[in-house]
């Protein structure tokens, strides 16, 4: 092994390179569930051929997209930390140069350089400056040199499969739905987490982790100003209450004093965002955390919605301000008579299921919550339906009210294609989902920002947000 130390002055200029980072998971706080889902890459990346007998192989690319100063980079460098493994990190914007061929060039080099270290760690942050759709608008010029420099990065993962040495490649981006969906699917960019921006208590936490090395006068009177602080930054970043604590630090040195007080806090919150006032934020709110669950619930709602539409009730809007056990799409008042198909029947099934698959897809399976409970009784009670009473089905012909009709080899028949149907439906709607996950990502973001959204943005996100294939899912 070489010295990591040569990188640095080597003609990869542009590559900053750590044997080791330092980093934690201790050193992020707030978002435990995005923590819990790293933690499990942590422990294939450490047991690697242990997991790999049972079959689990680690992602090969992690995407982590939200806003800047939420703590991205942070959580690339704490994979790497956690692991033991080197670090190799990049900027997109590095990639796109005026000369032809430096894009591409640069991706190789900074694969060969972690491939020579592997098991390690790539991070490009900013990859949509490289990694944007292609064939759209050319902002900024240098086209034709991305697309060059796109299609190494694809080259290089998919390159992967044949070489043992495992290279996990992290990417950040804020715009996930200008990303050309090449670089989302199956064995590249697959896992895509959400960085948003920290609730409440994760603005608390994240307050405890950057006054550890601070002084004030007591433990008591820390944890009070900390707790007020974190009531009147909603919508900061991790990056910006950072820089609350740097601050107030700073003008309590200039002041003389020893310990940081409510003063230079206040002074320090007043500077980072100008103004701001007191009391904005409602505390009968719905905990963050829930309204993050809400929001992708309704975000694949809405884009099942879009994927099965329904002529005769269309949906018109849906928001994240209350909390049911059931959906908020509203839909537009039935208009005539329904005429209903089989495949109305069964689209309805597998729309149906959207809450409890996205829930499952985002939370893990471990980390399911009641808001999404009622989905499961929901499709499969209409999939009772449709083969009890419409005598559509290889069930037969005749009508039962319920299940309480049937003998008891009827009733196991019964189970049976109720549990096709409910097959087919789970497996069509994840498939659907992470086809349009861009667009229920978009959709979610607009829901956490503005509450509410209208079915003619929904259709307009829906209808430009790139895709990405899934096989043929079988009846
Ligand atoms: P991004 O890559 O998303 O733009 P960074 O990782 O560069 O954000 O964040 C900048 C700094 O802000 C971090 O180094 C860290 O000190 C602080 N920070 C941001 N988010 C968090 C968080 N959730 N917990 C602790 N510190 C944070």
């Amino acid at each position: 092994r070489r010295a990591l130390g040569s990188l640095g002055k080597s003609r990869a200029k542009f590559i900053s390179a750590e044997e080791t980072t330092g980093v934690t998971f201790d050193d992020f706080a707030g978002q435990e569930y995005i923590k819990r889902e790293l933690q499990e890459i942590v422990r294939i990346l450490k047991n690697e051929e242990e997991f790999q007998d049972k079959g689990i192989y680690c992602p090969k690319g992690v995407l982590l997209h939200g806003p800047p100063g939420t703590g991205k980079t942070l959580l690339a460098k704490a994979i790497a930390g956690e692991a033991g493994l080197p670090f190799f990190a990049a900027n997109g914007t590095d990639f796109v140069e005026m000369f032809v061929g430096v894009a591409a060039a640069r991706v190789k080099d900074l694969f060969v350089n972690a491939r020579s270290y592997a098991p390690s760690i790539i991070f490009i942050d900013e990859i949509d400056a490289i990694g944007s759709k292609r064939g759209g608008p050319d902002i900024g010029g240098g086209g034709a040199e991305r697309e060059q420099g796109l299609l190494q990065i694809l080259t290089e993962m998919d390159g992967f499969k044949e070489s043992t040495a495992q290279v996990l490649v992290i990417g950040a981006t804020n715009r996930l739905d200008i990303l050309d969906p090449a670089l989302l699917r199956k064995g590249r960019f697959d896992k895509i987490i959400r960085v948003g921006l920290p609730s409440k208590d994760g603005r608390l936490a994240i307050l405890r982790v950057h006054a550890r090395n601070k002084y004030f006068r007591s433990e008591a009177e820390k944890e009070a100003l900390l707790q007020e602080v974190a009531e009147l930054t909603v919508d900061f970043t991790g990056a910006e209450l950072q820089n609350i604590l740097n601050e107030a630090g700073i003008l309590t040195a200039r002041k003389d004093q020893d310990y940081i007080g409510r003063e230079e806090l206040l002074e320090a919150l007043k500077r980072q965002k100008g103004t701001f006032e007191t009391g904005q934020e409602d505390s009968t709110e719905i905990p963050e955390e829930l309204k993050l669950r809400l929001a992708y619930r309704e975000a694949a709602v809405a884009v099942l919605a879009c994927f099965y539409p329904e002529p005769h009730c269309p949906f018109v809007e849906t928001d994240i301000r209350t909390i049911r056990s059931k959906p908020n799409m509203r839909y537009a008042e039935t208009s005539g008579r329904a005429f209903l198909r089989k495949s109305d029947y069964i689209n309805s099934i597998v729309r149906a299921c959207a809450p409890r698959v996205i829930e499952e897809e985002i939370f893990g399976i471990d980390n399911l919550c009641w808001i999404s409970a009622t989905a499961t009784t929901d499709a499969s009670r209409r999939a009772e339906r449709l083969i009890l009473q419409t005598g559509m089905t290889a069930f037969g012909k005749a009508y039962y009210r319920n299940q309480g009709d049937l003998v008891p080899n009827l009733a196991a028949k019964l189970e049976a294609l109720r549990n096709e149907y409910m097959r087919f439906a789970v497996e069509k709607c994840s498939a659907v989902l992470r086809e349009y996950r861009s667009a229920v990502e978009t959709i979610t973001d607009i829901l956490l920002e503005k509450r509410v959204i209208n079915a003619e943005e929904i259709r307009e996100i829906y209808k430009k947000s790139p895709r990405i294939p899934q096989p043929p899912v079988n009846p």
